[in-house]
């Protein structure tokens, strides 16, 4: 045999789910690597034919992937002649890949794009080939007895597979997000439109922005942002949740007029919090607003983490929007209290709001990335961050809040959320109101009310009713979720 060579490629470290397995959908296929000048011109005149030579001059190595329309004839040439040679490698993006929104492309978006340098490696790959360039069956082999770093996520491909389907039925854009209530691990996470990633390219100029991480991205969260003015007012120790208020159906705030959901039906009329709460009262929440003033409204969004980053890791995390004190006058009062208006909330922050509650009032930050695989395959723990700690609210403020969002999905606006239709979840749904009559519909909330152990969002962008749109999502979900549990 004549001097050896190589053909080479560098591996990329993997990104994992909390078990091990990739979620990147990677998978091996058999490629031909062509070499016309071990080629008969009968031969060539064949790969012509099927479009694999350009010409019969066409001189040039190529590797090509073995499809349904080339399999037989590469094949067949495989076992005549040096000239085809077809070999098994992997292909990192499939059609399988989940959270292709969080995982992204390869140094453009996502996990991809924030750790690009980790997962970059020098490791080779080796297909030795004989002296004339022709691959030896069976030499393949990385070059030394190391591997490219990886990454381990917090997602459950399990639970992401679930998540994923669920959305594909019921979600056209939008975003859901799953926490494990005790340690704010992000389960599955996932965006909508989706995309491919190996076919990248098509999805770039789409309208409705499949390549948008809608999770992480700010929107208007109209009544999920009653949890922040309640506990708010409760930790201010401004009212009560027996505390009975009056609903006219609408309420005036300077110049401006907010109405009530209940405008039709000529108002709530007396009512109590909790039943404010339950029916997601705007008339309420608007006095509660103007009794809490803009500093404290401002204070406890802030508190909750609203208006900054959750730094879970991703690249493209909006902020959202909590606007400055000096930007707020008095008739905008009306339109914070119910979230309407300037406030931005993406679905992470709003999953990270009920995280908090369940918690007792302990601020904390969502987690995605649970460890880095080094090259000796071994687990590296990561320090992410400014990770905010620390108590923000009462246990008794968090106990009374959770008590209204039970109200909400035992009889409430929330009814449509309930697993097998037993009262075991609090949340709270919200229809943000957005141009041209559209609305986002919004449902946060936790599973199960004794000792939670998930904290879902879902948002359904320009969806209509959240009671309608997004209550049933967060349903379907905990109840596929608890049926793998019980397995
Ligand atoms: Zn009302």
């Amino acid at each position: 045999m004549q001097k050896t060579g190589a053909i080479t490629e560098t591996a990329r470290g993997d990104i994992l789910d909390r078990n091990g397995k990739s979620l990147t959908g990677s998978y091996a296929a058999d490629f031909a690597i062509i070499s016309p000048n071990w080629l008969s011109v009968s031969e060539k005149q064949l790969l012509l034919e099927k479009n694999i030579l350009t010409s019969l001059d066409d001189n040039k190595i190529n590797t090509i992937k073995i499809t349904m329309e080339n399999q037989e004839i590469l094949n067949e040439l495989n076992d005549k002649t040096p000239g085809v040679f077809i070999y098994n490698k992997s292909v990192r993006y499939g059609p399988k890949a989940l959270a292709t929104h969080t995982v992204g492309f390869q140094g453009q978006t996502g996990i991809e794009k924030a750790f690009d340098s980790l997962l970059e490696s020098d490791v080779k790959r080796y297909i030795i080939t004989d002296g004339l360039s022709q691959p030896i069956a069976g030499f393949a082999f990385n070059d030394k007895k190391s591997w490219p770093w990886g990454i381990k996520l917090t997602l459950d491909k399990d639970i992401q597979k679930i998540i994923e389907n669920v959305m594909d039925k019921r979600i056209e854009t939008g975003a859901v997000v799953v926490m494990e209530a005790n340690s704010g691990e992000i389960l599955a996470m996932a965006s909508r439109p989706n995309y491919k990633q190996f076919e990248l390219k098509e999805y770039l100029n789409q309208e409705n922005a499949p390549l948008v991480n809608r999770a992480i991205e700010s929107y208007t969260p109209g009544s999920i942002f009653k949890i922040v003015i309640l506990s708010a007012a409760l930790e201010e120790n401004l009212t009560d949740l027996d505390e009975v208020f009056y609903c006219s159906g609408f309420e005036k705030v300077g110049g401006n007029i907010f109405r009530c959901s209940s405008f039709e039906d000529g108002g709530h009329e007396e009512i109590t919090l909790k039943d404010a709460m339950a029916f997601s009262c705007n008339s309420v929440f608007i006095q509660l607003g103007l009794r809490l003033g803009k500093d404290n409204i401002l204070k406890y969004a802030r508190l909750y983490g609203l208006g900054e980053k959750t730094f879970v890791g991703l690249p493209e995390e909006k902020e959202g929007n909590i606007p400055e004190k000096k930007e707020i006058f008095y008739q905008d009062l009306g339109n914070i209290s119910i979230g309407q208006g300037a406030i931005g909330i993406s679905p992470i922050q709003a999953a990270q709001m009920i995280l908090i509650l369940v918690n007792d009032g302990v601020f904390k930050n969502p987690i995605l990335i649970k460890e880095i695989i080094d090259q000796d395959r071994k687990e590296q723990p990561i320090g992410l961050s400014k990770q905010k700690t620390g108590r923000i609210l009462s246990e008794e403020t968090c106990r009374k809040v959770k008590e209204t969002l039970e109200a909400a999905t035992n009889y409430g606006t929330g009814k449509r959320a309930n697993p097998q239709n037993k009262n075991q979840i609090g949340g709270k749904t919200g229809t943000a109101e957005v141009e041209n009559n559209n609305s986002h519909a919004w449902f946060v909330g936790y599973y199960p009310v004794k000792t939670p152990e998930l904290v879902i969002s879902v948002l359904v962008e320009r969806g209509g009713s959240g009671s309608i749109k997004a209550a049933p999502v967060f349903k379907e979900i905990v109840e596929k979720i608890t049926a793998i549990d019980n397995n």
